[in-house]
């Protein structure tokens, strides 16, 4: 999908970066072009990635198939409007930026535009990323795949129809956050039960990985995995008992709903 493809970066940021350092293990580094106003961020990636850099985000336009728009939501209409001409019906345009819709960028470049938005998180800065993209009118099936073989680099990529990002960015795009206030409270309740903070810190983190790894080899619900530790009378289900009746679950699921709301407010 991406091969003879070239790509392009507007804002070479932490996600930016994350997204490079797994493109260049799919495409050649000199067919991928990177601008930014911060040169000393320009001559960090060319150095760790080999990319070709500029400041002028028109010779991004110029030297790309696929545009991948990754600066601030805030900054990206002016940084848009003089790329107007510039950016046209032969470009794919993958726009990185959060609550930023494809009306909005169709209305800052023009209909004809193949368009893409995405929703990816953090973890894709190790490659671990969940992302969700929706395409737009003008976009293709192809444009979509290859949309979704450029985030794979980084990650796991669904596709969806664009009225299910506000979900997704309340759900994956802030669930890191979720997973961390869940890691740091089980190391301050094994601080609490005696256990020293470092050893709390490594054993809560594996649980973490361990447990999740798990349901991904097996395949299994996460039911099936709970009901095997939690033995008749035992520690475990005394445990689950105090989560339930802290309202864990209902926690979680007015988090979720908090943060969609938000993300439909902000778009
Ligand atoms: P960042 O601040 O690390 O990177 C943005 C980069 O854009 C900076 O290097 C900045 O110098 C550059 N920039 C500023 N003005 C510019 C201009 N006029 N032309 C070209 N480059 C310019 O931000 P980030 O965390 O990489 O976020 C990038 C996008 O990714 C944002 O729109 C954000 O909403 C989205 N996003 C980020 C995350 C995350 O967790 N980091 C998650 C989901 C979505």
């Amino acid at each position: 999908m991406l091969e003879n493809r070239r790509i392009g970066f507007i804002g070479g940021g932490a996600m930016a970066e994350a997204l490079l350092s797994g493109l260049v293990r799919l495409v050649p580094p000199q067919a991928i072009t990177v601008s930014d106003p911060n040169p000393s961020r320009l001559a960090y990636l060319q150095s760790e990635m080999a990319v070709q850099t500029t400041s002028d985000n028109s010779v991004v336009c110029e030297q790309s198939d696929i545009v991948v728009l990754a600066v601030k939501p805030q900054v990206l209409p002016a940084v848009l409007t003089p790329l107007k001409t510039a950016i046209c019906s032969k470009h794919l345009v993958i726009s990185i930026a959060a609550g930023i819709t494809l009306a909005q960028l169709e209305s800052w470049l023009s209909p004809e535009v193949p368009l893409i938005r995405v929703m990816p998180n953090t973890p894709a800065l190790i490659g671990k990323g969940a992302s969700a993209l929706a395409g737009g009118r003008a976009v293709s099936e192809q444009d979509v795949q290859t949309a979704k073989a450029l985030l794979e680099a980084v990650g796991i990529a669904e596709v969806l129809p664009e009225t299910y990002l506000n979900a997704v960015t309340g759900f994956s795009g802030s669930g890191p956050a979720y997973v961390y206030l869940f890691i740091e409270a089980l190391i301050d309740a094994g601080v609490k039960e005696g256990l020293t903070r470092d050893l709390a810190r490594k054993l809560a983190i594996q649980t973490v990985i361990g447990s999740a790894q798990l349901l991904i080899e097996t395949g299994n619900h996460p039911a099936i995995e709970r009901d095997k530790v939690t033995s008749p009378g035992g520690t475990t289900i005394a445990g689950v008992q105090a989560l339930e009746d802290g309202g864990f679950r209902s926690a979680v699921f007015a988090a979720v709903h908090a943060g969609t709301k938000r993300a439909r407010e902000l778009s």
